[in-house]
C-alpha cells in the first residue's frame, strides 16, 4: 500500500479500520500464520549475532560485557573468526566464552497468549512444551549440561522453519558468587531469561543475501594481479561476492606503492599513502569482510607460483604482462580486464578453455582490425610527460565500470556460464560499439596459447 501523503486524515482512518479488522480476527483465532510471520518482531530482545557456517559443529557464545549495550553476544563455530568480526565493530570484551547449542524444531513459533513474553527459564520451557515437546526436552537437557559443567551461562538457538531465535541464561550471578547454592532443575527454572534476536552475520548469508540462488565465490582460490585503479574496486566486489570465505582465498599481487597521484581514482585513500598497494588493499578489505581470507603479495607476478589457482584475474592493464600471463598461466582459467585508450570503452576477456582466444590472440586480431572495441580508432593519449611518468588519463568512474564488468564475468565463470567470453562496454558515447559480445576462438598460430 502506498500512503497518499496529501490525505493524512483519510489514510489514518483507513489504517485504523484495517487494524481493527485484523485484531478482531486475531482474537477469533484467525491469522495464525500471520502471527507466526510476525513472531520475530514481538520476540524482541537484544541482538545475538549468528556467525555459524556449520550448525553441527561445536558452538560457543562470545558474550559482551554489560557496557557494550545493544548486542548481547554472538554464537560461533569459529571463535577467532568471530572475534575479528566483533573487533571490526569495536566490540567483543574479554569474557570467557559460554557454551552455545542449536536445537532444531519443525514447529514455527507463535506467541503464548497466557504468559508473554517468557521472563524465566521455567516460563520459556513451558511455552516450548506447548509448541514441540521434544524441542523443550532438548533445550532443558542442554541447559542442565552447561550448568553441571560449571559454565558461567548458556546461549541457546532454536532453529525453526520460520526463524532462528535465541535465549541466554546467566548462571553465575555476581551477587551470589562465593556462596554454595543448590543448582538443580527448580533453581534453573527460576533463572532470568534473556530473549535474544538472532541476526545472521555469517559469510554465506552476506554473500548470498542479494543474489539468491546464484553461486558465490566461497571456497575459490582467486589470484588478482594488479591492485591499481581497476584491481582495487574489483577486489572489493569479489570480497562482497564471497571471495576468500569458506576455505577460499583471495590473493592480491602488486609490487607497487600507493602514491598521491593514485588517490584520485583508487579504492584506497589517504590513510594508506606510501604503503604497498597489495598489503594496504588486503588490510582495508579485511575490515570490509573480517571473515575473508585475503592476502597481499608484494612481488612481480612473474615470481609468483600460480599453479593450483581456480581463477587468475589480470587487472594490470599492461599489455605485455597480459601476453606473458597467457603463456605462463595457460593451464588456469584467466580473466583479463582493461580500459581502451582514454576511457572510451572497458573490455573483459575470459579464457576458460583451450579452444577460447587468449588476450594475445585478441591483440593480434585487433592489429589486423578484427574484434575491435569501437568503430572509431583509439588514439593513444598520454599525460604526464614530466618526472611523474606517463599515464593514461581517465576518471575513477571508468575504472569502476571496468571492475563491474570483470565482477560480472567472474560471477559468470563461477556459475559455469562463461559465455560470452569477450565483453565490451562503450563508455564514451561519441563512439560506436564495433564488436558485440562474443566467444572468439584461439588463433592456431598464437605464440602464447597455441604453440
Ligand atoms: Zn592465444
Amino acid at each position: 500500500m502506498v500512503v497518499d501523503v496529501f490525505d493524512p486524515v483519510g489514510q489514518t482512518l483507513a489504517c485504523l479500520a484495517q487494524a481493527e479488522r485484523v485484531l478482531n480476527g486475531a482474537l477469533e483465532g484467525k491469522y495464525l500464520e500471520d502471527l507466526e510471520e510476525e513472531f520475530q518482531v514481538y520476540w524482541g530482545g537484544e541482538l545475538c549475532l549468528l556467525d555459524i557456517q556449520d550448525v553441527h559443529a561445536e558452538l560457543q557464545a562470545v558474550v559482551m560485557t554489560p557496557s557494550e549495550s545493544g548486542v548481547f553476544g554472538a554464537i560461533t563455530d569459529d571463535y577467532q573468526r568471530t572475534l575479528r568480526k566483533l573487533q571490526a565493530i569495536k566490540r567483543g570484551g574479554k569474557q570467557a566464552p559460554w557454551p552455545a547449542f542449536c536445537v532444531s524444531t519443525g514447529i514455527k513459533p507463535r506467541p503464548n497468549l497466557d504468559v508473554w513474553p517468557p521472563k524465566t527459564v521455567g516460563q520459556f520451557l513451558n511455552w516450548q512444551g506447548g509448541l514441540d515437546v521434544n524441542c523443550r526436552k532438548a533445550l532443558e537437557r542442554k541447559m542442565l549440561k552447561a550448568l553441571q559443567n560449571g559454565a558461567p551461562g548458556v546461549v541457546l538457538m532454536v532453529h525453526s522453519p520460520l526463524v532462528r531465535y535465541c535465549v541466554g541464561v546467566l548462571f553465575r550471578d555476581s551477587a551470589v558468587s562465593g556462596k554454595r547454592i543448590l543448582r538443580n532443575k527448580s533453581w534453573l527454572y527460576e533463572r532470568r531469561l534473556f530473549r535474544l534476536e538472532g541476526v545472521r552475520i555469517d559469510d554465506c548469508y552476506v554473500a548470498e543475501r542479494n543474489t539468491p540462488g546464484v553461486r558465490t565465490l566461497a571456497g575459490k582460490k582467486i589470484v588478482l594481479v594488479g591492485a591499481g585503479t581497476i584491481g582495487g574496486y574489483l577486489a572489493e566486489m569479489l570480497v562482497k561476492a564471497g571471495a576468500g570465505t569458506s576455505g577460499g582465498q583471495l590473493i592480491v599481487v602488486d609490487p607497487d606503492y600507493l602514491f598521491p597521484q593514485n588517490l584520485g581514482r583508487h579504492r584506497l585513500g589517504f590513510s594508506h599513502l606510501f604503503k604497498h598497494k597489495a598489503d594496504a588493499l588486503s588490510e582495508e578489505l579485511t575490515g570490509v569482510s573480517p571473515g575473508c581470507k585475503i592476502s597481499g603479495v608484494v612481488e612481480d607476478v612473474r615470481h609468483v607460483e600460480l599453479r593450483g589457482v581456480d581463477l587468475l584475474v589480470n587487472a594490470t592493464g599492461e599489455e605485455a604482462l597480459g601476453h606473458w600471463l597467457c603463456r605462463y598461466a595457460r593451464e588456469q582459467p584467466t580473466l583479463t580486464v582493461w580500459i581502451e585508450g582514454p576511457g572510451s570503452a572497458v573490455r573483459g576477456l575470459l579464457k576458460a578453455s583451450n579452444r577460447s582466444a587468449c588476450f594475445r590472440c585478441l591483440c593480434d586480431a585487433n592489429r589486423e582490425g578484427a574484434l575491435l572495441a569501437t568503430e572509431e580508432p583509439v588514439e593513444p593519449l598520454m599525460a604526464g610527460n614530466g618526472c611523474e611518468g606517463l599515464y593514461v588519463p581517465f576518471p575513477a568512474s571508468v575504472s569502476v565500470q571496468a571492475a563491474s564488468l570483470a565482477a560480472e564475468m567472474v560471477q559468470a565463470w563461477c556459475s559455469e556460464e562463461p559465455a560470452p567470453a569477450l565483453r565490451t562496454r562503450v563508455i564514451d558515447q561519441t563512439r560506436t560499439l564495433a564488436t558485440p559480445d562474443c566467444d572468439p576462438l584461439a588463433n592456431a598460430d598464437c605464440p602464447a596459447c597455441c604453440t
